[in-house]
């Protein structure tokens, strides 16, 4: 079976499944000139394995809009704009709201303590001005999203035809109830995070017992519901040992995906700058990666490795609302560019873009110039 990235009389791009790998193949006069760019944009998905294969679809990734789809056709569109210069902010992280019962030694938010949310009007428009502008990833996020009443609304709120959504979730609080109610209102993937393979590890890392039991049940509730599942895992010095036994555990419980990103130094761990991953540990990942291909079991989606292609996302590909409305270029860099209730998106993308901090190929939380000169005006 073969499945459709692109096609036009003078461009094919499809992949064929062989052995349960992605083969991606080009075919048409185009092709030729435009080899060197095709071949760099589609490393990303050559030999890997994909989500999920049903009859006529295919699920390259949770953080991907499935094969055939309208929302795939406008991210294709997005990554031509971006090779003429044009960028698009294709995924969107809006932290509906603060509250949340963990106390992750490494959460990404402040610790402001002022609850705050954004209303569901808020949230609306926000989702309105970014699929206007073209984005085709909506993620909910806190906080803890599930605490927040009305989840179901906005999620319904997004128009499938131009966007997938995603929740991110410790998963404390999705019942079996809760996860047919969001796919039901349409959520695409359910993106459940861990710390460790084991319990006492996972439950200090997230400060409270019993947060391990929970994603556990998160993710066979959401598995049960019908939902895309995915586990995310921050990786630190602390767990960079553990990556087989987050594999096995993520193969035990049937998970579409295992997406690993990297410790950032920011919010409650921004003093940790010096504590990032050393290059051993680096390697070790790589190794555990190319195994991973080869095994059965979820598909591995490298995080830190596919940036080596595509370059850090922030203000590029990737726009983030907390949960006070500021406009980030990623959850991680706290510098707000403006604020959803009184800027409009669209102007902030703007502005975002003119700085040329963001085309970075490295992440710009790690890079200690970025860190001297823009962290230093907040201080
Ligand atoms: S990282 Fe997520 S789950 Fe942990 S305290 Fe922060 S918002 Fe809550
Ligand atoms: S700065 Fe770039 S690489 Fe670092 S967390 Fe943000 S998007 Fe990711």
């Amino acid at each position: 079976m073969q499945y459709d990235f692109y096609k036009s009389p003078l461009l094919r791009v499809y992949t064929e499944i062989e052995d349960g790998h992605m083969r991606m193949k080009t075919s048409g006069a185009a092709s030729i000139l435009m080899k060197k760019n095709l071949e760099k944009n589609l490393s990303v998905f050559e030999g890997e394995k994909p989500a999920k294969v049903e009859a006529g679809r295919l699920i390259c990734s949770t953080w991907m809009p499935p094969i055939p789809s309208p929302g795939f056709d406008r991210l294709v569109k997005s990554q031509l704009f971006s090779i003429l210069g044009k960028k698009i902010p294709d995924q969107v992280t809006i932290s509906i709201t603060e509250e949340c019962p963990n106390n992750c030694i490494h959460c990404a938010l402040p610790d402001t303590k002022n609850r705050a949310k954004l209303t569901p009007e808020t949230v609306k428009s926000t989702i309105d001005q970014v699929l206007e502008m073209g984005t085709t990833f909506v993620i909910f996020d806190g906080g803890e999203p599930l605490t927040y009443p009305d989840l179901e609304d906005l999620i319904r709120y997004v128009d499938s035809e131009k966007a997938i959504t995603g929740m991110f979730t410790s998963g404390v609080g999705l019942t079996e109830e809760r996860a047919n109610r969001l796919k039901e209102a349409g959520l695409y993937s359910l993106t459940v995070s861990f710390d460790s393979a084991h319990e006492d590890k996972h439950d200090h890392v997230r400060g409270r017992k019993g947060v391990f039991k929970s994603a556990v049940e998160a993710v066979k509730n959401g598995l049960k519901a019908g939902l895309l599942v995915n586990i995310y895992v921050v990786l630190s010095r602390d767990n960079v040992n553990e990556l087989e036994d987050l594999y096995a555990l993520a193969s035990e419980l049937g998970v579409h995906e295992l997406s690993f990103y990297e410790i950032v130094p920011t919010g409650r761990w921004m003093d940790h700058a010096s504590e990032i991953m050393t290059p051993k540990d680096l390697r070790k990942f790589d190794n555990f990666v190319s195994g991973a291909r080869e095994k059965e079991g979820p598909r591995v989606f490298p995080i830190p490795q596919v940036m080596k292609t595509t370059g850090c996302m922030a203000g590029r590909k990737w726009l983030h609302i907390t949960p006070e409305g500021n406009i980030l270029p990623c959850a991680c860099i706290p510098i707000p560019y403006g604020n959803v209730h009184r800027d409009s998106i669209k102007d902030v993308w703007k502005r975002i873009r003119e700085d040329p901090a963001y085309n970075a190929k490295c992440c710009l939380m790690r890079n200690p110039e970025f860190r001297e000169k823009y962290l230093k005006v907040l201080e």
